[in-house]
């Protein structure tokens, strides 16, 4: 077997200590972020710290999420490997990677085309050329490819958001960071015939959602 490299490493270590040391349980999630390359998502400047156990800047002043909160997102979603999902606010890309090693189709949506179309390269470059990639107002969804297993929104929205909820199917899971633009609660909701089961889970921060449904330009 060749030595690991430095990168496959610090993944490794990253997925034990941050992950698997706080409270991701979900094998599937864990396998999902030891195997995706999060230093291709992020600049070239910020590779050596592409595993540190934080938000990291890319450009049009967004982030690239904390592992841990991608991984939590992610195991929210209860995903099995049959599922189409929805992954509002694309970014860097590197959650919709992690989402397309969870589920059978990912879609994601960005509100800035040159993100966009970077996360698109990216992407592709990595292995995960089969990641839909839209660009639009994530707030009001993909009608066109609604319902949803399950949607992700990796930016702070200032309420519950209805469309978003709508575009699930039945028992579809949505998570969502909901607050102020200064700090959020993650919230997961599950689709029911009574309405949204929401539980709340844990703070974060998140940069804003911006659209129809979110924050003001
Ligand atoms: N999940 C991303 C990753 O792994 O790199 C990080 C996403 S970053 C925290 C939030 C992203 O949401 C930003 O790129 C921002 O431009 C985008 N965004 C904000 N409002 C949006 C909207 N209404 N529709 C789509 N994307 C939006």
């Amino acid at each position: 077997m060749p030595p690991e490299d430095e990168q496959t490493r610090r993944r490794r270590s990253m997925v034990e200590a941050q992950l698997r040391g706080r409270d991701i349980v979900d094998e599937r999630v864990l396998r999902a972020m030891a195997a995706v390359p999060r230093e291709e998502f992020v600049r070239e400047r910020e590779r050596r710290r592409a595993y540190e156990d934080a938000a990291l800047p890319i450009s049009g002043g967004q982030t690239i999420s904390q592992p841990y909160m991608v991984a939590r997102i992610c195991e929210a979603l209860q995903l099995t490997g049959n599922e189409r999902v929805l992954d509002v606010g694309t970014g860097s890309g590197y959650q919709a990677a992690v989402l397309a090693e969870l589920a059978a189709e990912v879609h994601t949506i960005e509100r800035i085309p040159e993100l966009a179309e970077a996360a698109r390269e990216r992407l592709a470059e990595a292995g995960y050329g089969r990641v839909h990639v839209h660009v639009g107002d994530g707030t009001l969804g993909l009608p066109e490819f609604a319902p949803f297993d399950g949607i992700a929104v990796a930016a702070a929205a200032p309420g519950f958001p209805q469309t978003l909820y709508e575009q699930l199917k039945p028992r579809g899971r949505l998570v969502v960071p909901v607050g102020s633009a200064r700090g959020q609660r993650l919230e997961v909701a599950v689709r029911s015939p009574e309405g949204p089961a929401v539980i709340h889970s844990v703070p974060c921060r998140f940069v804003p959602l911006v659209g129809a449904e979110g924050f003001g330009e």
